[in-house]
């Protein structure tokens, strides 16, 4: 039986509605005004039965904006607070880059220098070829001018953390429901009083929106627009763009041995993401795959046995209201990932390792992929609307961001966090956009 009402109900259990939980309920508990009893997770799955628990997740604070990398910065301390649990592999991370990037890297070096967050950078191609070599000895990718090596970061199993989140709310006493879909909001007066779902109507003082790839009907429901004018610098003009527009992340899996993907002293390499602008061939048939600037990213996954990556996301060419996003992930029939992605991604990798070289056999063909809402301006929206309806749109980048979910109970108990300001909706209305790179990736 699910209760008539609850103080605080959390939409999602999924990496963002669990930290966020987690983290109100300690806060709860500190203040002595309430914990974990007041507030209730609804998910018409399970928890992790999202994004959250099929992200590849690697765990990066390699962003061209200072404010993602600040927020980054945040979310790897709390990876860090207990990574047996959070399944966290802190084996760093590797931005390998062409001269069309350089700047932006060593951009992105210096900013981490100033807030203390720990890497390296190499510059000039024989360098970062020797460099590379150091760390893969069977490492060919020509044409690489820049390397940013973070040594903090690295990857966590996706279901094993949000299972470990799940259990750090449960401790606390928070009840997560699963199995229970939300079909709709009461709105009156203007705020949020209680949310409508296929088991009976929960009124709520407070409301948070952590739907991942659904927040699409979460915002429909809120009654909040289907476009939104995006302002130039200091405000000026606007252009009319869609809220919510999906990309179809492309994500596999190749069936090596963990022992066939190790640095070249033997140990755990970092997670390694390489964009390139030297011509891509497809490794089977020697045939130009594109010229144009491309990139992937892998990593080991112990778990399933093999390196698991992927390559920049395909646009769902159709209207938000269009696509059909359940069922989802490795379930849809429209969104997991084709050959072309195969080939791309088995081609990149045999361009960068030789031990990748005629390795496409050993792609697993089991459904992979699924995809994501990204906002207007492709980063994240953290905000209230409604008076009480708190929304986590984190325009796929999330995954990373377990961190997220501490700053915004703070937030909910009225301690407003500077590290989320630069992520609220006004700014497409006042155009304090956050700077855009040179990468082929649409969140980077
Ligand atoms: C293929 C893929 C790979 C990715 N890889 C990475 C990565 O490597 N690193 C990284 O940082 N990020 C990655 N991301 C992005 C990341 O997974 C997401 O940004 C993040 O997991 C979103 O978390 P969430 O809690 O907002 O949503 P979700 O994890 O999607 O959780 C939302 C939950 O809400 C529930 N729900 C939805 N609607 C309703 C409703 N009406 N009633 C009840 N429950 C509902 C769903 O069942 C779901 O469990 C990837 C995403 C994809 C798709």
């Amino acid at each position: 039986m699910i209760p008539t009402h609850s103080r605080y109900v959390i939409i999602g259990a999924g990496v963002h509605g669990l930290s966020t939980a987690w983290h109100l309920a300690r806060e709860l508990r500190a203040r002595g005004t309430g914990g974990g009893e007041d507030i209730l997770v609804l998910d018409k799955r399970g928890p992790g039965a999202g994004a959250s628990g099929i992200a590849c997740g690697t765990v990066r604070n390699n962003y061209y904006q200072p404010a993602m990398r600040e927020l980054m910065a945040h979310s790897v301390s709390v990876w860090e607070s207990d990574p047996e649990a959070f399944s966290y592999h802190p084996v760093g991370f590797l931005q390998i880059a062409p001269a069309a990037m350089a700047e932006d890297v060593a951009k992105i070096f210096s900013e981490q220098q100033a807030i203390g967050y720990p890497s390296v950078l190499v510059e000039g191609e024989r360098d970062c070829n020797r460099y590379l070599l150091g760390l893969f000895d069977d490492w060919q990718a020509p044409g690489i001018t820049t390397v940013l090596h973070e040594q903090k970061g690295g990857y966590a199993n996706n279901i094993r953390a949000v299972r470990g989140l799940a259990g750090k709310a449960e401790a606390e006493g928070v009840r997560i429901a699963a199995g229970v879909r939300v079909t709709g909001l009461t709105l009156a007066g203007g705020a949020v009083t209680a949310v409508e779902t296929d088991q009976g109507v929960i009124g709520c003082d407070q409301l948070v929106v952590a739907a991942g790839p659904w927040v699409r009907d979460l915002w429909a429901w809120l009654e909040l627009p289907e476009t939104v004018t995006v302002a130039g610098p200091g405000g000026a003009g606007g252009v009319e763009r869609p809220m919510w527009t999906y990309w179809a992340l492309q994500e596999g899996t190749l069936a090596i041995e963990p022992g066939e993907f190790t640095d070249s002293s033997g140990g755990f390499p970092p997670v390694t993401h390489v964009d390139s602008d030297t011509p891509l061939y497809d490794d089977v048939s020697g045939d130009l795959i594109t010229d144009q600037l491309w990139g992937i990213y892998y990593k080991p996954d112990f778990s399933f046995n093999g390196l698991q990556g992927g390559a920049a996301p395909n646009l769902v060419a159709k209207p938000a209201g269009a696509i059909a996003i359940d069922p989802y992930g490795p379930e849809s029939p429209e969104y997991t990932v084709a050959d072309d992605f195969v080939r791309m991604w088995t081609s990149g990798l045999a361009h960068c390792h030789k031990r990748f070289q005629g390795k496409r056999q050993l792609y697993r063909h089991d459904p992979s992929g699924g995809i994501g809402a990204f906002t207007p301006d492709s980063f994240p929206v953290f905000d209230v609307f409604r008076q009480n309806a708190y929304v986590i749109a984190d325009s796929n980048h999330g995954f990373k961001m377990i961190g997220v979910g501490a700053l915004v109970a703070k937030e909910l108990l009225g301690e407003q966090q500077a590290i989320l300001e630069p992520f609220r909706f006004g700014r497409y209305r006042t155009g304090e956009l956050h700077p855009v790179s040179h990468s082929p990736f649409p969140w980077s």
